[in-house]
């Protein structure tokens, strides 16, 4: 079911959080949406989406807006006209390599994601998005974490059929039972349950620290100095990537 959540805290920024913006991604998102307390929350209005199954059509590529869920999108963002922007995605652990890697902006015509720590990666939204429905001071970010549904896994992985998954490839995607419940207070991973070092538990605290921090600023300067002094080579990364594909002036976050 759809997840909608309006915390209202008078005066301050407006910020839009959405989570399931395409594929399964949205039972993996929902959990971290719904685990921040209104306590976390800045000063101002937050709006908070989830949505549920949707086919996955890349935000890079056009027809995506023009569908059901793309339009639902946009109408949020010019409804609430946020200060903070931020969209919540998961990708296949088996993607890593490629969505850092300097080659996608051959590959995509979009730079590379930044691994920000644990598997944790970060970028602006759409360029199809940015500058046609934002302020150029917006913050506008992309986060993305390991996605934990095991459908997802099921779906991308064509060499594995869905009745015919063993114990192995469960081990080795790291798609525990556990996780796959979608309760992160209670999920028991492994430490030793490793792929290339990830380890879900560590991905799961990043993600969430980072959104809390988006939760809890209130102003652009608040969160770069808050990531400058937390991830330094990461916001370097962000800043010549920003001027690559939107131009020389053009912040970072
Ligand atoms: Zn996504």
């Amino acid at each position: 079911m759809s997840y909608y959540r309006f915390i209202d805290k008078g005066k301050g920024p407006t910020k839009l959080f959405v989570g399931g913006i395409h594929g399964h991604e949205g039972e993996t998102t929902i959990d971290f949406l719904k685990s921040i307390s209104y306590s976390d929350f800045s000063k101002g209005k937050t709006f908070i989406y989830n949505f549920d199954y949707t086919e996955y059509i890349s935000t890079i590529k056009k027809e995506y807006y023009e569908t059901k869920i793309g339009k639902t999108i946009i109408n949020l963002i010019k409804k609430h006209n946020p200060d903070f922007y931020i969209e919540l995605h998961c990708y296949n652990i088996k993607n890593y390599e490629n969505l850092i890697s300097p080659n996608r902006r051959e590959s995509q015509g979009v730079p590379p994601l930044i691994d920000l720590e644990n598997h944790v990666l970060i970028s602006s939204v759409s360029p199809l998005i940015r500058k046609k429905y934002f302020k150029m001071e917006t913050i506008c970010k992309t986060l993305e974490i390991p996605c934990i549904n095991k459908k997802l896994y099921w779906n991308d992985l064509s060499s594995i059929t869905e009745g015919n998954i063993t114990k192995n490839d469960i081990a080795k995607y790291n798609v525990n039972k556990d996780i796959a419940k979608n309760d992160i207070s209670k999920c028991n991973v492994n430490e030793d349950d490793n792929v290339n070092n990830y380890n879900l538990n560590k991905s799961f605290n990043t993600y969430l620290k980072i959104i809390k921090i988006l939760s809890k600023v209130k102003t652009r300067d608040e969160f770069q100095r808050i990531m400058i002094k937390k991830y330094p080579k990461q916001v370097e990364l962000a800043v010549k990537y920003a001027k690559e594909i939107f131009g020389e002036k053009f912040p970072p976050f």
